[in-house]
């Protein structure tokens, strides 16, 4: 039994020295041969290029999906929300599908999509900060008779409104 259990540890001892061993001569090669080692990533790099011929490649909505993931990611760091992890990975492989995708014409309509989207809710927020800044200066009322939403200055106290569709005045408390 004990000399099993030694056993095992010389032979993790021997594999372990060997991985250090083997992880010396990898970092002083390619410290003796930069060169060579350029050459490798400059040929991966051609590989590459010539792999992505005819595929779609980046866009704006591939960016957003990693930058998406990437904040799942994150969050999943410091709150630990299962869900966000294969949700991010979801992400990611559906990024790189589309990256290597050869149907240019429907990625490219995708992106077209988002963009879209992305205005729309750009303007929707935009619109709804202007509203907010209104409301400090304005009051808004609804005329009784064809409830058109009337707009007037805060604080002038009770006031005549005169509504400007169907010329119908009322009065209200600004
Ligand atoms: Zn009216």
């Amino acid at each position: 039994m004990t000399n099993l259990l030694i056993k095992k540890q010389d032979i993790f001892l021997t594999f372990y020295k060997t991985a250090i061993f083997h992880k010396m001569i990898m970092v002083f090669y390619f410290y003796k041969n930069k060169k060579e080692g350029f050459y490798i990533l400059m040929k991966l790099k051609e590989k590459f290029q010539q792999f992505m011929y005819g595929r779609y490649g980046t866009d704006e909505f591939s960016r957003f999906l990693l930058y998406f993931a990437l904040a799942l990611m994150v969050i999943t760091l410091f709150v630990r929300v299962p869900l966000f992890n294969t949700l991010a990975l979801a992400l990611l492989v559906y990024c790189y599908f589309r990256m290597f995708s050869k149907n240019i014409y429907k990625r490219a309509d995708e992106n077209r999509m988002f963009l879209q989207k992305k205005q729309q809710f750009l303007n929707y927020f935009r619109k709804n900060k202007d509203h907010m800044g209104q409301m400090k200066e304005y009051r808004f009322f609804k005329c009784p008779n064809c409830k058109q939403k009337v707009r007037v200055p805060r604080g002038k106290g009770k006031i005549k409104i005169h509504c400007p569709r169907c010329h119908n005045d009322f009065i209200k408390k600004s």
